[in-house]
């Protein structure tokens, strides 16, 4: 038997022709932009990052965008392949991912009127919200002169070793730009009928299959929905799905949304698989192979949209950061021991954003495989305790397993996973579930000895005869100097989150950071956590105005009314706009989701007092009572140190990581990469 047929994903892994390619399986690493080329020993880390994937089974890999020309660049820094040399750069990545029997392609990419160089050009001169210097039209001539550039990219990237290229047509850039009306106001032969708009994307496909030939493999990447006023209507999708594919292409990969929409399209508030139905819907309109994307993260998910016939392949990028192996690991039985990304978007888009080198939460090898394999070997075996089982303790626990120590994990309460059970309460933020399956799954694999419900106490960690002891024992929540405080309508987060206790109609939260932020969520719909996965997809919809139905151009409807479950008020002192600690990719999502429930925000708050009337405070000066049944404090959190204290004093010695270490701006992402890379040091 196949081992396709063998096993739970029997669609996954099967192969599939594209083309005149044969692919191993049916999972993409999607294009991601990781800034890696940007560091020292760029071409030797984008090696090794991707070889690592590519060993770990996927069947085909998209690099990050490559510009045609120096207009199309997304920024001043990003790459753009223009000249051999160049190409002969690039040709290592190229032969260590076939050398593990994976294909690769390179993305082309032109920005367009999103490109932030000091000129950017476009259909017309329409602007763009999300980039303040507007477009300058191009002439006929140099439309011509760009199809040449994407012609001889696509030569360069041949020549480079890639398989083929992927054309990028959706997210907004360029080829999606010409394609719609909302941006092509033009009336020669590239705008004006739907024929015009998409001439400029049919003759890139036909004139590089022309140039390059059968064997050249050949994706564009088609915008399924558009999510913004004035997309593309979904008989106009498929038309242009059907030009291409009559142009050359040989398969169709997917993309969701503008980068200007204002629907969130894949950070962990999106339902997983939510936007199935567009993909689908493409797969209809044309024979060749399409890819779904966005939100799919498991094989089971993987396994159910291909044998359904919605996709020929589903393209996952963050889940390939989070777990390189994610392919073999299905193919293998252990998809129990999969790394999944949770859809956090933390370390890997809020890192592009800020220009940092994309890495992942749940991985802190991911980006960084030259830094860890250059780290020594790990000395002779060691008796490790690690006395807290939240995010910093369980990775420096499965860490110094994995490099072969004895490990003891010590947790106070009667299970395992620290601050991540506030987490995973919170709606949307169902994720966090795979996290901890993930740890339970590492650590029994590993027979780290968990002792749960057991304080690890001096004596026993001074003659347990551990040659390390790290203390991982967290945070405890700030509570606030206010009088009343101990007022009975005073709920601390943890026990709202842990389900504790509850709160009334009418809700003030002190504090308005991330995990702020968390608890209004929570307030406004600790309903619907158990919700059913259609359900939840349905009232995803609706309440962000998607229409999965074929009628509307873009894909929007009027979002429903929202129906607050509460009445919530979230206050800080600082007199800034509350949010601007939350994550760039998705805090845009979290307070507009907030704003539409008609949360109230208030800044310059000073707390005078908490009685039976409510919450007695000022704001900006001005005295105010809000009448509410409870207060809830978010207001940040201290470092647990008390056993670390007692060990030093003890003479014995002790690490110290996570919150423990540093309570401010804890987060697991720091959490884990700290636990990890101290259980490296051992
Ligand atoms: P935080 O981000 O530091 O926010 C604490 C909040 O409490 C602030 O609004 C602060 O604002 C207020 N505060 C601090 N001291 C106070 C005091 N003595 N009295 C009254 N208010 C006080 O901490 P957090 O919300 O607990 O989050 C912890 C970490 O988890 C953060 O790093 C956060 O980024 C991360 N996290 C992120 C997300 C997300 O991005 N979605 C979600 C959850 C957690 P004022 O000082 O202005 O009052
Ligand atoms: Fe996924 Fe978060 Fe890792 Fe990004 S940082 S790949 S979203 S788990």
């Amino acid at each position: 038997m196949s081992l396709a047929t063998a096993s739970a994903y029997p669609t996954l892994l099967s192969p599939l022709q594209v083309g005149r390619h044969r692919l191993r399986n049916r999972a993409i690493m999607g294009s991601m932009h990781t800034r890696l080329e940007l560091l020292d020993r760029a071409i030797e880390r984008q090696v090794a990052f991707y070889a690592e994937r590519a060993k770990g089974g996927v069947a085909l890999i998209i690099t990050g965008g490559f510009s045609p020309n120096l207009d199309g660049r997304i920024d001043e820094d990003a790459p753009a392949l223009m000249d051999s040399a160049h190409a002969a750069e690039l040709r290592p990545i190229t032969a260590a991912v076939h050398h593990h029997g994976a294909k690769i392609l390179l993305q082309i990419l032109h920005a367009g009127r999103y490109a932030k160089v000091a000129q950017p050009v476009g259909p017309s001169s329409i602007p763009s919200p999300i980039n303040k210097r507007g477009p300058r039209p191009l002439d006929d001539a140099e439309i011509e002169s760009t199809i040449d550039d994407f012609v001889r990219c696509a030569e360069l990237a041949a020549e480079a070793g890639f398989d083929g290229v992927e054309i990028m047509g959706s997210e907004g850039y360029l080829l999606n730009q010409f394609a719609v009306v909302r941006t092509n106001d033009r009336t020669d032969r590239w705008g004006g009928s739907v024929e015009n708009r998409h001439r400029l994307a049919v003759e890139i496909v036909r004139r590089t299959r022309e140039r390059l030939g059968a064997d050249f493999l050949i994706m564009y990447r088609i915008s399924a929905i558009d999510l913004v006023e004035g997309g593309a209507a979904p008989d106009e999708i498929a038309a242009l799905a059907r030009a291409v594919e009559a142009a050359g292409a040989d398969i169709l990969n997917t993309g969701i949304g503008w980068h200007e929409a204002r629907i969130p399209t894949i950070a962990y508030v999106v339902p997983r698989a939510a936007f199935r139905f567009a993909p689908a819907r493409v797969q209809r309109a044309v024979a060749i192979p399409v890819v779904a994307s966005n939100r799919i993260n498991t094989p089971e998910l993987a396994e159910t949209i291909l044998a359904s016939g919605d996709a020929a392949m589903v393209s996952m990028a963050r889940p390939f950061l989070a777990d390189p192996a994610f392919v073999r690991k299905a193919a293998d039985g252990r998809a129990d021991q999969i790394n999944t990304c949770i859809a956090c978007n933390q370390a890997c888009l809020d890192y592009i954003f800020t220009d940092r080198p994309a890495t992942c939460l749940v991985n802190p090898q991911a980006g960084r495989e030259l830094e860890f394999a250059a780290l020594p070997p790990a000395g002779a075996a060691k008796r490790i305790a690690v006395v807290g089982a939240g995010a910093a303790g369980m990775a420096c626990a499965v860490a110094a397993a994995e490099r072969g120590h004895r490990v003891a994990l010590f947790e106070a309460e009667d299970d395992i996973g620290g601050q991540l059970n506030w987490a995973r309460a919170v709606p949307g933020k169902q994720e966090f579930d795979e996290l901890m399956r993930y740890f339970r799954r590492r650590l029994e694999l590993l027979g780290v000895e968990l002792r749960v419900g057991a304080s690890a106490d001096l004596e026993t960690l001074r003659h347990g005869g551990f040659d390390r002891v790290v203390v991982s024992t967290g945070v405890r929540p700030r509570i606030p100097a206010i009088d009343g405080i101990d007022h009975p309508s005073v709920i601390t987060y943890p026990e709202l989150l842990s389900g504790r206790r509850t709160a009334g109609r009418r809700v003030a939260v002190i504090g308005a950071g991330g995990i702020g932020f968390d608890v209004a969520e929570y307030l406004l719909h600790d309903d619907q956590r158990e919700i059913e996965p259609t359900e939840a997809v349905r009232q995803f919809h609706a309440e962000w105005g998607v229409d999965p139905s074929d009628r509307s151009a873009g894909g929007l409807r009027a979002q429903a009314p929202a129906q607050p479950r509460r009445e919530v008020t979230l206050l800080q002192r600082k007199p800034e706009k509350p949010g601007r600690t939350l994550g760039v990719s998705t805090g845009w999502a979290l307070k507009l989701g907030l704003a539409r429930q008609q949360v109230r925000m208030l800044s310059g708050c000073h707390y005078e007092r908490i009685d039976d009337a409510g919450l007695h405070l000022t704001v900006n000066g001005e005295p105010r009572t809000l009448e509410v049944d409870h207060v809830i404090i978010c207001a940040g959190q201290e470092s647990e140190r008390s056993l670390h204290a007692q060990l030093i004093d003890a003479g014995v010695p002790a690490d110290l990581i996570g919150g423990a270490d540093v309570a401010e701006e804890l987060d697991a992402l720091r959490a884990i990469d700290q636990g990890t890379r101290l259980a490296w040091s051992f």
